[in-house]
């Protein structure tokens, strides 16, 4: 049988459900707001951002008011959904940072640093237990033409003091058994792997020790300004407080003005069932890297606590109208490509079944990485955007939205990343259609060595793109 053959079969009792909820240790849900409330700071969203926001916030000015509104569950979101990848780049790479901003891409990566030592601090303190580790990330080459870019992203990656290494095909090859793979960047800094479900339970737990009210499936519906305060409405009451912090990320929330800026774009994730002692001496990969490949569609992939392999990416689907729809999450055909290229990277695993299949809206914009704003006289502040890299560069997104939402202007805040906003996504129907031409100009750019055509050379030129 071949590739597609094995696929079919291990995605056949696939759960259509996130793996990292999957488990039996969930927090109790938090009861929804039923009354109306005062507060100091109201946080809309309880993913990453906003869960670091109110961590934040009640760590720098205990005995603040803060309520946290959550229209699901708190993590609900891409928080849950994602690879654990927890890269302190702030930018959405080294690369992608020094495209749009090199003058400042030097505070940039380090802040990136001190941002992911503040996690490592952060899930020590507040005891969170969700295998959080520091990992090595390879870059690999699977076409010969990825080769030149790693050997340019090794010289730009050391002239900012990453710890990166090159490794020829047969090191590669010995690190982790595919043979698929002709070389690789190995990068031993700036990196960690988290379990994110966990990692979202647990961030829930630190804000409220620290004092922050949760109300879960409570969705913020409106916000109007009452004198120097802010109401925001709920199905079930509304808070008044002095300000807001919006972190919906790819979901549109009580404000349009993101969507301007942001658009939620699918990515899609596969998740083994763990792999036996025989399977893994099979694929090496002792040091259980996180790995990426070196494609402008690329795959993703890592090995979990107990031993599965979680593997996604490659597609990125928009649907029209910015639509978000749990529907999207299970795509039959995404599912199966990312599968069979699966079954290609590892032929030795013949037989290993899939046990979870899902999906979930990254929110981008056109510079790959977080913009921030605010409405309502100020009042308001507002943060989308990572794109697929935002588990670590979410706590530094809630940072400046908390400076921005109290007034102050630090070094954060003079950022031009901060400052200025990412060039606009067109109104639909042009939205819709530029995506899918660059979908598939980026497709064609992968099929011909990574050569870039007219509209991507033209994209490039204006400093915006389509990524996940
Ligand atoms: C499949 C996938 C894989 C990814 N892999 C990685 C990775 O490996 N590494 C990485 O760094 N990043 C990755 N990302 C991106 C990363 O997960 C996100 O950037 C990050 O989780 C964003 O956190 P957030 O809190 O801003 O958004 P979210 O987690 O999406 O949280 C937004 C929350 O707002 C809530 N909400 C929406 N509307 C309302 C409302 N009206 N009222 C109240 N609440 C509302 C939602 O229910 C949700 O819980 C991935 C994303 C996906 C989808």
């Amino acid at each position: 049988m071949e590739a597609s053959g094995w696929a079919s079969q291990a995605l056949k009792d696939a759960k259509p459900d996130v793996f990292w909820w999957d488990r039996p240790d969930a927090p109790p849900v938090a009861a929804p707001l039923h009354e109306s409330v005062n507060a100091d700071l109201t946080v809309i969203g309880g993913g990453f951002t906003g869960l670091w926001a109110a961590i934040q916030a009640l760590e720098e000015q205990p005995g603040l008011t803060v309520v946290v509104l959550e229209a699901e569950r708190c993590g609900f979101g891409a928080s849950s959904r994602n690879g654990g990848f927890c890269d302190s780049s702030l930018t959405h790479g080294l690369e992608n940072g020094l495209s749009h901003w090199p003058d400042d891409l030097s505070t940039l990566v380090r802040m990136g640093r001190e941002n992911l030592d503040a996690i490592d601090v952060a899930i020590d303190q507040h005891g969170i237990v969700a295998d959080y580790h520091r990992a090595a990330e390879i870059d690999v080459a699977t076409e010969p033409w990825h080769l030149e870019s790693l050997l340019e992203s090794h010289t730009t990656h050391a002239q900012y003091d990453f710890a990166v290494e090159l490794l020829d095909g047969d090191s590669m090859r010995s690190r982790v058994h595919s043979p698929t793979y002709l070389g690789g960047l190995l990068r031993r800094s700036d990196m960690a792997l988290v379990d994110p479900g966990r990692l979202s339970w647990g961030l829930r737990r630190a804000a409220e020790s620290l004092g922050a009210t949760i109300f879960e499936h409570t969705p913020a519906r409106a916000i109007s300004v009452n004198g120097t305060k802010v109401d925001v409405t709920t199905p079930g009451g509304t808070v008044r407080s002095e300000r807001v912090l919006m972190a919906t990320n790819a979901y549109p929330g009580p404000v349009r003005r993101p969507r301007r800026y942001v658009i939620p774009v699918y990515d899609h994730v596969l998740m083994t069932e763990p792999l036996s002692s025989e399977q893994m001496s099979s694929i090496g990969w002792n040091e259980r890297d996180g790995i990426g490949d070196a494609s402008n569609q690329f795959h993703y992939y890592r090995l979990t606590e107990d031993d599965r392999i979680l593997w996604g990416g490659w597609d990125a689907t928009y649907h029209f109208n910015n639509g978000l729809d749990p529907r999207h999450d299970q795509q039959d055909t995404t599912h199966g490509v990312l599968a069979k290229h699966f079954f290609e990277t590892f032929p030795q695993l013949e037989g290993l079944r899939f046990t979870h299949r899902w999906g979930g809206p990254i929110a981008t914009t056109t510079q790959f990485t977080a913009t921030w704003g605010t409405t309502h006289k100020g009042r308001l502040t507002w943060v989308a955007g990572y794109t697929g890299l935002g588990v670590a560069a979410s706590r530094f997104g809630a940072r400046v939205g908390l400076d921005l939402a109290f007034g102050a202007t630090t070094e954060r805040t003079e950022l031009e990343m901060v400052r200025k906003k990412p060039f606009p996504f067109p109104p639909e129907p042009l939205r819709w259609a530029g995506v899918q031409i660059t979908r598939k100009a980026i497709q064609t750019s992968d099929s011909r060595d990574g050569k870039r055509g007219l509209w991507l050379r033209l994209l490039d030129r204006f400093g915006v793109g389509f990524d996940s």
